[in-house]
């Protein structure tokens, strides 16, 4: 069984080279790896978790999010063989292990194996996409900017924003007139 951690320093350092900081990390990130050998393969199994500090993309505040994600991969001996993507053969080549698209199987060479790109890439595949506070977050007023997941603007008050502000203004003259 293998483990690491990965702290803050860790964390700017994976990300900054790889596809940008996606947010500062609150908790160590913790990976577990348990690698067996099958045959002439190399099956690797474990997880990786942590807290991160993310940005809303709807109000823009920032929350820690908690990512967790378990992994398996099976990887055969590349022997001769050469990815045929550029990306991978120089992973193969600098790693001594690139992974398929799918992220289940890959290649390996060598006796030392590399796993620092694949926990990295694995972590920023256990992030989402569009990260949100909370799931019904109702994000920036878009008329006034007003952050409503603190507080109401008095915007939707005026009826601006609402197709029935109309009928509502029409019926307010037929209750008016009927008086
Ligand atoms: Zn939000
Ligand atoms: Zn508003």
């Amino acid at each position: 069984m293998f483990s690491f951690e990965g702290d803050a320093a860790w964390w700017r350092a994976a990300f900054e080279t790889a596809s940008g900081l996606p947010g500062e990390l609150a908790e160590p990130v913790q990976l577990t790896c348990r690698a067996q050998r099958v045959g002439s393969d190399i099956h690797l199994e474990g997880g990786v978790e942590g807290v991160v500090e993310l940005e809303c993309s709807r109000c823009l505040a920032r929350y820690r999010h908690r990512f967790s994600d378990a992994f398996r991969f099976v990887l055969e001996p590349a022997g001769n063989r050469v990815p045929a993507d550029p990306e991978g053969a120089a992973a193969l080549a600098r790693d001594g292990l690139c992974l398929g698209d799918e992220l289940e199987t890959g290649w390996f060479r060598g006796s030392e194996i590399d796993l620092e790109p694949i926990f990295v890439e694995l972590v920023s595949l256990a992030l989402p996409l569009k990260p949100l506070c909370r799931e019904d977050c109702p994000g920036l007023c878009s008329r006034c900017g007003a952050n409503l997941a603190v507080a109401r603007c008095d915007c939707e008050q005026k009826g601006l924003d609402s197709p029935f502000a109309v009928l509502a203004g029409i019926r307010d003259d037929l209750v008016r007139g009927g008086n």
